[in-house]
């Protein structure tokens, strides 16, 4: 216990001291316009601050701001309100940048901090569709974790990679911009993956895994999104074993209250999370796949994201009939395209009702 404290000491960095520098994300924005270091926008706005390694949240503080922010995330938590912000804070080389337009925010509540010509970003949160450009697929497993491994020995590893090439292939077909965690046999933390999927700005994060049960029977493909609650026992067996890499590093699971507040963020995600499920599930069904209904359960990956994910079983490795199709091209193909075709329904379906509301307003 001792040694668990020392180490949480240390990587919590609090306070501001002054380090009179300015610098620029190439990524991000052209040189010294657009950010402020974190020690001179505290320095400026008479902020304090907290950062914790662990979770990547910011916390900045004074008598009557409370923002709370996370490492390349657009959404910022100011006075217990959610404000989408257009660029996100990042971390280079020991040093956490701030969107500049952050200071418009801060200004407003403090009388003290002198006055910014930003203005305050829209307040509020409310479910709005998105266009869907980025996508970046999740291969499960990998390297050191097999996954499921079947009876004959076919790893999961090995059958999701598959199936993931074949997606990115048939996404980028459709026009998407499409990235992928891992295109090699190498192990990645959960964590890495969705800094990978925050990173790369995804509008939609799907991870590819296969299935595993001790009843030989059970069959099917199944469709997860992010929810606090298990869907059923069985879906918490499957979360059981999908987390599992994450359990042999519990250090890095966010602090309690911390993780109920950018639960908030979720809820937005979560619609789109579901619509998405649904969309898999119909299209996958219409193509003559088995698929069992959708159902809700908090997978790090899901969570963590945050971004709209789902989380798709391609089928049972411990069912011999679907084993032998897993080994199958022309099943890892049909599955990729189905979920490829469920994403280009979803984009549809959303230019439509943005289409919609645009002619209400007219
Ligand atoms: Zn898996």
């Amino acid at each position: 216990m001792k040694k668990i404290s020392i180490y949480f000491g240390i990587i919590l960095l609090t306070g501001c001291v002054s380090v009179p520098t300015r610098s620029y994300h190439p990524a991000y924005g052209t040189k010294n316009t657009g950010y402020f270091e974190l020690n001179d926008f505290c320095k400026k706005y008479r902020l304090r601050y907290d950062f914790n390694t662990l979770d990547d949240i910011v916390h900045l503080i004074s008598q009557d701001t409370d923002v709370k922010m996370l490492i390349d995330s657009h959404y910022i938590l100011y006075n217990g309100r959610i404000i989408p912000l257009k660029k996100v804070p990042y971390y280079s080389k020991g040093k956490i940048f701030i969107p500049a337009e952050l200071a418009g925010v801060v200004s407003a509540s403090n009388p003290a901090a002198s006055v910014s010509s930003q203005s305050l970003p829209p307040g509020g949160y409310r479910f709005k569709p998105i266009s869907i450009r980025t996508i970046v697929i999740d291969p499960g497993h990998g390297g050191k974790d097999p996954g499921a491994i079947s009876r004959r020995g076919l790893k999961e590893k090995y059958v999701v990679i598959k199936i993931a090439r074949y997606l990115k292939r048939d996404l980028e077909k459709m026009g998407f911009r499409v990235y992928i965690t891992r295109n090699s046999d190498v192990y990645l933390t959960l964590k890495g993956r969705v800094q990978y999927a925050r990173r790369h700005k995804a509008d939609l994060f799907i991870s590819v895994h296969a299935n595993s049960n001790r009843s030989r029977k059970i069959r099917g493909v199944e469709v997860y999104y992010l929810s606090e609650k298990y869907f059923d026992s069985e879906s918490k067996a499957v979360v059981m074993a999908e987390n599992a890499p994450f359990r042999s590093s519990s250090g890095l699971f966010p602090k309690n209250t911390q993780r109920i507040i950018w639960d908030l963020m979720c809820v937005e995600n979560n619609t789109i999370s579901l619509d998405f499920a649904n969309t898999v599930v119909s299209t996958l069904r219409s193509m003559g796949f088995k698929v069992r209904s959708p159902k809700g359960a908090p997978f790090y990956v899901l969570k963590y994201a945050y971004v709209p994910s789902i989380l798709v079983e391609t089928g049972y490795l411990s069912n011999l009939h679907e084993e032998k199709l897993l080994r199958k091209s022309y099943y890892q193909k049909q599955i990729a395209h189905g979920v490829a075709l469920s994403v280009k329904i979803l984009n549809r379906h959303y230019a439509k009702l943005v289409n919609m509301a645009y002619k209400g307003r007219q």
